[in-house]
């Protein structure tokens, strides 16, 4: 390896809470690449798993540029053997239940498994290439896997800040419940018993990170998008202005991205602003079954217990879409399910 180690930012918490839009703001730093869900690289991407194969610029991401350059430097190339052999590995190395192994091998207290070495002896190949494309004072990856942080933190070559996304689980329940063709639906009580056990998996990993975890709600980024963001900036090492107006404003520009939110292939002037349909749009039985199975959480991060229904509601960042309606895509991670 040389030159200096590729700085990532990896964002870490439970689906649906905004890292796609996070991300592609960030992106419009000059020296920045958010690359969606680098874990799906290899199935996705590689072996056309799926139908969430596309790269964020629309091209399949075997055919992207900027991904059939990355590919074809990597030390032991990019074939569906070694494609393969990663989604084995992952598999077996990175479910969530996982992260407390994965953290003890991080803060060297007992001996690196040989297939994590293997695994992310790729996954710095691919920062490294990343870093060489565009992506040299920061890439930003939302693959969201505690376990995959975990791993990294233990990394000499890969320079890992964790950004850990909270959002309110009824939120996220009405966004499972009305999922879009990419995702499969979900109950409320489940989505919600997948929102605790990966927050309080991400928050294992922060107590080992220290200084290089950070948390933040989405909903303090819909708020305020501007500060939050430069908070974020800040924390990745980046004295950079936000690229959010003071009105919440950004201007999107074409994206690398590999999986995520069909948000990703949004393009032009988009706006950030809070979007609390959950409030009305959820029934109190939907409401109560999200509260229950997240309920030991939702004090720590600020979000209420019980609350009076307005007459208007809700909690998600919710972006204007004046140019274009976004293409849905299947990113189909049922492996997301395995939570435990
Ligand atoms: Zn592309």
């Amino acid at each position: 390896m040389t030159g200096p180690s590729p700085r990532v930012l990896y964002i870490t918490g439970w689906m649906r809470s905004g890292s796609t839009l996070l991300g592609n703001v960030l992106n419009e730093i000059h020296g920045v690449r958010h690359v969606g869900e680098q874990y799906y690289l290899w199935r996705n991407g590689v072996l056309g798993a799926g139908t969430n194969s596309s790269c964020g610029c629309g091209l399949p991401v075997a055919g992207c540029p900027l991904w059939a350059a990355v590919l074809a430097a990597l030390p032991e190339g990019a074939t569906e053997a070694v494609a393969h052999r990663m989604t084995t590995l992952q598999q077996a190395l990175l479910r969530t239940r996982h992260t407390p192994a994965r953290l003890a091998e991080a803060r060297g207290e007992r001996p690196t498994a040989p297939g994590v070495t293997e695994l992310l002896d790729h996954s710095a190949a691919v920062y490294r290439q990343v870093a060489a494309h565009g992506g040299d004072r920061l890439i930003v990856d939302g693959s969201k896997y505690p376990a995959e942080a975990a791993a990294l933190l233990g990394r000499t070559d890969v320079d890992v800040r964790v950004l850990h996304i909270v959002r309110d689980p009824r939120a996220t329940a009405l966004s499972y419940r009305g999922a879009k063709d990419y995702i499969d639906p979900m109950s409320p009580a489940r989505s919600s018993g997948y929102w605790t056990t990966f927050n309080l998996a991400s928050e294992l990993v922060g107590r080992t990170a220290g200084t290089r975890y950070l948390r933040i709600r989405h909903e303090d980024l819909a708020r305020s998008p501007r500060e939050v963001t430069t908070r974020v900036l800040r924390f990745a090492g980046l004295d950079d202005d936000s690229p959010v107006d003071a009105s919440g404003r950004i201007r999107l520009g074409a994206n690398h991205t590999v999986t995520g939110n069909p948000d990703r292939l949004r393009r032009g002037v988009t706006e950030i602003r809070p979007d609390e349909r959950w409030r009305t749009a959820l029934t109190g039985t939907d409401i109560a079954a999200a509260t229950a199975a997240a309920a030991p959480l939702l004090a720590r991060y600020g979000y209420p217990l019980v609350f009076t229904r307005p007459s208007r509601a809700a909690d998600s960042v919710r972006t204007s879409r004046p140019t274009g309606r976004p293409v849905s895509r299947t990113s189909g991670p049922p492996a997301r399910g395995e939570a435990s």
